[in-house]
């Protein structure tokens, strides 16, 4: 009745949800490893305002709206009224407090909201120069830290939604590519909510996470509000003793051929949905080197100085001697490595941690040939882009091409969920 397939997943109306609660998975980061968490229910009534940390370690930033800003001190709760058509300048005063248009202010926090209907204007001060703005929705909190600003986006979950496909999809992509992108981005940040409950923010607005930059106005942004308005609620769940239960949904670029396990970060209590394993030749429309890349080449002392820079543990590190695989999934994929050095040292690290800080661009995936060659560092046979957990989004366009709905393209990459509308 939601269009999602011939076989539609399991909808529920929220009246009829007691509780969600999350598989025991580690926090749901797309590309880092994280310790377990527990189990934590899911009210989905009222659905709060999502947290997105947006900008941290500024020096300072801008900020307007058409209608106007209203700016409200957290300490003393006294509020000023901006008037539109001009930018306020956010910034550390000397005693670590804030700086708002020139003024000190007593507290270390403050939130700035508009008109509803208008979205506020931010641009950040980096390198010396104003960056190009970017406009959000909801209101922005600014916090000062050792005199740097970090800034939160309160979002409804449904904007965010919108946010977040509008940059994660490509454009060209087609309708029910952006409907799956929008159901998988939803699960992924509600999911994320739940897990930190408590923490300060919910969501980072980089890959790490999901990318967000607020509001877009093209036509990709318009598509993409349409695919979260098409897919209002609907999330990715799976049932566990009895109950749905919310799936952490990870998703990647190109999976090369085969969805991989949870295992590739570390995680030994994959469920059903994240055991990886689905057959995917439906991303090779990926263009450029995505679907297959390598050989390539780096030599071994900027593969040295890459490790050292991200782990603190390497920095004993001397000349790489060798690169090994001790560990990998099923299918192939290595899941960790060995780094040697001419000492006789060693270190095991997670695969797709060597790959990140050694460069995701140049390690593709770390579905290839890992080996030294001489100096260098030499990966070959390359299969797909990203780290292949999850929903394959090139694979996902492929699908939508050859005409699955959403819903069948989801439930594809995730086998065993189902699609439960949770608001
Ligand atoms: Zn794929």
């Amino acid at each position: 009745m939601f269009g999602f397939g011939q076989t539609p997943g399991r909808m529920l109306h929220a009246a009829a949800i007691v509780s969600i609660t999350l598989i025991a998975q580690p926090s749901c980061r797309r590309t880092t490893t994280a310790p377990q968490h527990p189990v934590v229910a899911y009210k989905p009534d009222p659905l709060r305002d999502v947290r997105v940390l947006i900008v941290s370690d500024a020096p300072r930033v801008r900020l307007r709206a058409d209608a106007g800003l209203h700016i409200v001190c957290d300490e003393d709760e006294s509020a000023h009224e901006l008037p539109g058509d001009d930018w306020y300048v956010v910034e550390p005063s000397k005693n670590s407090a804030l700086r708002v248009v020139g003024q000190e202010w007593s507290g270390i926090e403050c939130t700035v909201s508009a008109d509803a209907e208008s979205p506020i204007s931010l641009s950040v001060f980096r390198k010396g120069d104003w960056a190009l703005p970017d406009q959000y929705p909801g209101s922005i909190r600014i916090t000062v830290d050792a005199r740097r600003l970090d800034l939160i986006n309160l979002v409804d979950a449904e904007r965010y939604v919108a946010g977040v496909v509008a940059r994660e999809i490509w454009p060209t992509f087609d309708t029910e590519a952006y409907r799956a992108q929008a159901i998988v981005a939803r699960s992924f940040v509600l999911y994320e909510m739940m897990d930190r409950n408590h923490a300060r923010y919910d969501v980072a607005s980089t890959q790490g996470a999901q990318v967000y930059r607020g509001l877009r106005f093209d036509e990709t942004g318009r598509r993409a509000a349409q695919a979260a308005d098409y897919t209002r609620g609907v999330v990715v769940t799976a049932e566990q003793s009895g109950e749905e239960r919310l799936v952490c949904t990870y998703y990647s670029a190109a999976c090369g051929g085969m969805s991989q396990s949870a295992a590739i970060f570390g995680e030994a209590n994959d469920i059903e949905p994240l055991r990886g394993g689905v057959g995917c030749d439906h991303c090779k429309i990926a263009p450029g080197k995505s679907y297959r890349w390598g050989p390539v080449r780096m030599k071994l002392s900027q593969v040295r100085s890459r490790l050292k820079a991200r782990f603190s543990t390497m920095r004993s590190l001397r000349r790489i001697d060798s690169i090994d695989v001790t560990d990998r999934t099923p299918s192939g994929r290595p899941v960790r490595v060995r780094v040697t050095d001419t000492s006789g040292q060693s270190w095991e690290l997670l695969a797709e941690r060597f790959r990140l800080a050694i460069g995701g661009s140049t390690m593709r995936s770390t579905d290839c040939s890992i080996g030294v060659k001489g100096d260098h560092l030499v990966l070959k046979r390359g299969r797909g882009f990203g780290h292949g957990l999850g929903l394959c989004q090139w694979g996902m366009e492929g699908l939508a091409r050859s005409g699955q709905p959403a819903g069948a393209i989801v439930r594809y990459y995730f086998p065993g969920a189902n699609l439960t509308r949770v608001y």
